[in-house]
């Protein structure tokens, strides 16, 4: 079994474009969405919920009103301004978006009114598609820790995969190099990075190579809209190749891609037209170096 994630320096590069695409070329695998913040898989795939969990993550404080005396030390005591008090009836609540979850306030509460439960940060599902298993999740408004939901989703992803004997786990990883990305990766067979043919695309591509490379993981590169600017894709692509990258090809501009998604529908399962062709190739390309 290899997993592939599917990453870019930064959002809107056409990584899910692109992730879609082989998530139907890829028989026999699971797809496992980590763009928790932004699970636009969800609206190609239009999967079929089978399971959904809680995620919980980290502590925070509640107050119990009935046993708080007003004093305001909490409020007094909380170095992140976390506890708000309404001045009309004199209450204090912790605002959920704002808790550190440091536990200060509960040790020092006078009445002992402040409890430090598990936070409820968002929800994981498993699906069913027309492509086979999904999973995939979404991130609590406001909720942090995306990373630990990412790597919850990448175990639970495993395990189906597992299971099923899949060949594949085709994994739509966070956009950026920060926390999230990192849990998508580490431990991953290849990483597909796809940028876009600019000099910001340049150097977020550097970027996510450097971390690539940090974590030992195998890379492909693909510029994607390569013929908005042939002389920055042939750099990226001279790039990529001497960082020790493969390049499996290229993805062109075209209205497919649009009118693919408003159909709900990866490109290469909308038409056959030149990007569907060229992902096509990128897949097999792909599967042969790996
Ligand atoms: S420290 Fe405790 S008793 Fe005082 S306002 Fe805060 S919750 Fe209420
Ligand atoms: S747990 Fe810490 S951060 Fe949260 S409200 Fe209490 S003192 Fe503030």
């Amino acid at each position: 079994m290899k997993e592939i994630v599917v990453i870019s320096g930064k959002g809107g590069t056409g990584k899910t474009t692109v992730a879609a695409s082989l998530s139907v070329l890829a028989e026999n695998s699971v797809v496992a969405d980590c763009d928790v913040d932004a699970a636009d898989l969800f609206l190609i795939l239009r999967p079929e919920i089978t399971e959904n969990h809680d995620f919980y993550s980290g502590k925070g404080a509640l107050i119990r009103q009935k046993e708080c005396i007003k004093c305001g030390l909490c409020k007094e005591l909380c170095r992140f301004d976390a506890i708000e008090l309404d001045k009309e009836t004199g209450s204090y609540s912790v605002g959920e978006t704002s808790c550190e979850g440091c536990g200060v306030c509960a040790y020092f509460c006078p009445a002992k009114a402040i409890d430090f439960i598990e936070r409820l940060c968002g929800e994981r599902y498993v699906s069913q598609t027309r492509f086979g298993d999904f999973v995939h999740a979404k991130l609590g408004i406001g909720a942090e820790n995306s990373g630990k939901l990412v790597t919850v989703v990448r175990e639970n992803g495993k395990k189906i995969a597992e299971k099923n004997q899949s060949e594949y786990i085709i994994t739509d990883g966070p956009p950026g190099i920060g926390c999230p990305v990192i849990a998508s990766i580490t431990g991953a067979d290849a990483v597909l990075i796809v940028t876009e043919p600019t000099l910001s695309g340049m150097s977020d591509l550097k970027r996510v190579l450097t971390l690539a490379k940090h974590f030992n993981i195998k890379s492909f590169v693909v510029v994607n809209k390569w013929d908005i600017n042939h002389e920055i894709t042939n750099e990226i692509e001279k790039y990529a190749e001497n960082s020790g990258s493969f390049v499996p090809g290229r993805v062109s501009i075209s209205q497919d891609v649009t009118k693919a998604h408003i159909n709900g529908k990866a490109v290469v399962e909308y038409s056959n037209g030149i990007t569907a062709q060229e992902i096509k190739n990128i897949w097999k390309n792909i599967t042969n170096q790996l």
